[in-house]
């Protein structure tokens, strides 16, 4: 048995898998009409990011539609270039422990502190040159956070 505090700070599950698109409007019907994944609610405003997220479900996977807030949100200059995938994001139980330990380990941080995400969740980046390329989000879940 691992003992509970070597536990801390590592990944609980993969959380979601987030799609930039330039109007959630236009491409939602294909993922809930054509596939037939279950929207989550409506379209949130996460203000710190500058986007609009809606989420939709299958079979307990998760994905994110992520569209543009604003004309200076970050994924604004995403979507001018293409539509496509833009970050995993991992549920970890403890956001503060995983950052501090990434950062030990000389993993380069985009958020060096958690910021407010979509549903009361805190979120961090980490940059992708550390992640093989891929944009990687760290999630903590409110009823998941382990202090
Ligand atoms: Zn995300």
């Amino acid at each position: 048995m691992i003992p509970p505090s070597e536990l801390q700070g590592h990944v609980v599950a993969l959380h979601h898998v987030a799609i930039a698109v330039r109007e959630i409007a236009s491409v939602a019907p294909f993922y809930a009409k054509s596939l037939g994944l279950e929207t989550i609610g409506e379209p949130e405003f996460v203000a710190e990011q500058k986007v609009n997220i809606l989420i939709l479900v299958a079979g307990g996977q998760r994905i994110e539609l992520v569209e543009p807030a604003s004309p200076d949100s970050p994924i604004s200059r995403f979507v001018e270039k293409r539509e496509g995938l833009h970050h995993l994001a991992w549920e970890v139980n403890d956001l503060e422990a995983v950052l501090s330990r990434l950062k030990e380990q000389g993993v380069s941080l985009i958020d060096e502190t958690p910021r407010n995400g979509a549903h009361n969740t805190r979120i961090a980046f980490l940059h992708p040159a550390s992640c093989g390329g891929v944009l990687t989000e760290l999630v903590e879940v409110p009823n998941s956070a382990s202090h």
